[in-house]
């Protein structure tokens, strides 16, 4: 399916939810407690910067504002939004969230806005980075209640904590699939489940997600991958890749993209209009929408609801918010070497701090492994399509 299929697609059924009478919270930054909103009886939604969209409303936004924001300030003066019942920003990620959340208030007082502020400080270093967004989650959830008079249900939220992990099982195993053998379902394909699921995150978009990895799991058994496959699963998940063995005969040249809140399917999209170009050259992304997303452990029942929630969220791997530089760059260069990873393609957001300050360091760790590296600025309506897709093919032809 095209990638302006999929966008259809997935608004289609985001119509339908509401139609239906669902309310809907929407959120831009990917990682936040899906459960919470499922335990206020809510259904979340990812909302995202989308192709072909007019602008002429960006005079409200500061100077630094990265395209991807502005994409959605467009998407909301120009009528395009649906009405959700509200919108979630994150608080201490970047400026130009953080921008795009003020101005938004202020622009559509109608719009109920929404907050999460995450902590700054490394995951692990000790507790106190879990306990405040924990306290942070707990104060979302009790606005969620007051604001709409929907409780925090302890039954909901259990249904959820299991819904999602679903999700997290199913797309992490066809991840895992691809690393061992990519031919073994498209990226294109990967990508949509996950992009349906975080759009609307019904039984029938969880229902597809579990008819394909039946499917990969029959393929993988008759291959004698499924061992392998888990071995890979269990490596990403724990960082510790001494049991991982992949097969013999791999197929080259093996890329894996980097990047932040860069649409995984624009770039499936991007890279099937390339000469020559074969999907299964992509192994692996490691991008906000989609790795990162996939690979964030569950929330365990046994823990308080608001620390497992918060826990679970700071889990998601190579998400700067959570995460140091260094322990970043050496968990990358852990699994290029280990997956044998020839060339790294490092997407860019325009305009974007994060990725713009990520990038030179991604290159550094991939030079030291000897992977090559191409660095991409995009923006969301890809409007430099014609030269991108050039230096890909040049890429490409540098790996052969
Ligand atoms: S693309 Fe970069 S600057 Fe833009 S919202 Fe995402 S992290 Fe922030």
């Amino acid at each position: 399916m095209s990638y302006e299929g999929v966008i259809e697609q997935s608004i289609a059924g985001l119509k339908e939810l509401l139609k239906s009478g669902e309310e809907i919270i929407g959120y831009i930054y990917p990682h936040v407690p899906l459960e919470l909103f499922m335990a206020h009886g809510f259904t979340p939604s990812l909302v995202r910067a989308l192709p072909g969209v007019a602008s002429g409303f960006e005079e409200s936004l500061q100077t630094f504002a990265c395209s991807y924001i502005r994409n959605l300030y467009s998407q909301r003066a120009n009528g395009q939004f649906l009405t959700l019942a509200g919108l979630l920003f994150p608080g201490n990620t970047c400026d130009s969230l953080q921008n795009l959340g003020d101005i938004w208030s202020v622009r559509f007082h109608d719009d109920r806005v929404l907050r999460l502020t995450y902590p700054v400080i490394r995951y692990n270093q000790d507790d106190s980075a879990t306990k405040f967004l924990a306290e942070e989650i707990r104060l979302l959830s009790e606005k969620l209640s007051k604001l709409y008079n929907r409780p925090f249900l302890a039954e909901n939220y259990d249904a959820a904590v299991d819904f999602v992990q679903e999700f997290h099982n199913g797309t992490q195993f066809l991840y895992s699939a691809r690393v061992i053998q990519p031919e073994i379902i498209s990226y294109s394909e990967v990508v949509r489940l996950v992009r349906t699921f975080l759009t609307i995150p019904t039984a029938s978009s969880m229902s597809e997600i579990k008819e394909t990895v039946s499917m990969v799991q029959n393929k993988a058994d008759e291959l004698g991958l499924s061992d392998s496959i888990e071995t890979v699963q269990k490596a990403i998940l724990s960082g510790d890749y001494t049991k991982v063995k992949l097969p013999d005969d791999l197929v080259s040249p093996r890329i894996v993209i980097a990047g932040g809140m860069v649409e995984p399917q624009a770039i499936a999209s991007l890279m099937n209009e390339i000469p020559n170009f074969s999907e299964s050259f992509i192994v692996l992304d490691l991008l906000s929408f989609g790795f990162k997303t996939v690979f964030t452990k569950s929330p365990t029942k046994s823990d308080d609801p608001f620390i497992a929630m918060a826990k679970s969220v700071l889990s998601a791997p190579g998400e700067p918010t959570h995460e140091g530089l260094s322990y970043r760059m050496n968990a990358m260069k852990d699994l290029l070497e280990n997956l044998s990873i020839q060339g790294l393609i490092v997407c860019e957001q325009s305009f974007c701090d994060p990725d713009q300050f990520e990038a030179p360091s991604i290159e550094k760790a991939a030079c030291e492994l000897d992977v090559r590296t191409i660095r991409l600025p995009l923006d969301p309506e890809l409007s430099d399509r014609g030269r991108i897709e050039t230096r890909i093919q040049s890429f490409l032809e540098t790996l052969e």
